[in-house]
């Protein structure tokens, strides 16, 4: 049982599991599927097509970010227009979509490496 408490003088403070887990050396494993057929699944789901080229959208690591890879996909048109609503010209948008906190979470243990 000793090898489970700290030191008598530590003073460390651990305000989450997470920090808990790595003040004691625990690995902590991500939650996903063992299952590399299902994994693969479940990610595509995640990031989806894009819209536009309907290429699989790419997850950039650490970040909420989903984007589209394809170089040749032109993005998202959107028309200006003038005052009198003539469409002067199209320009394009990037493709890419923003992940909320719920989201990030959950692309970080599907895309996680083990
Ligand atoms: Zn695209």
């Amino acid at each position: 049982m000793k090898n489970y408490r700290l030191d008598k003088g530590s003073k460390a403070h651990f305000s989450s599991l997470e920090e808990l887990a790595k003040g004691f050396n625990v690995k902590i494993v991500p939650k996903q599927t063992k299952d590399k057929l299902k994994l693969a699944k479940q990610r595509v789901n995640f990031v989806k097509h894009c819209k536009h080229c309907g290429i699989v959208m790419t997850y950039l690591s650490d970040s909420n970010l989903v984007v589209c890879k394809n170089s040749k996909c032109k993005g998202e048109p959107h028309e200006l227009k003038d005052r009198e609503g003539n469409v002067i010209d199209v320009i394009f948008k990037p493709v890419f979509r923003m992940l909320d906190d719920e989201g990030t979470m959950i692309a970080a243990n599907l895309f996680a490496e083990v």
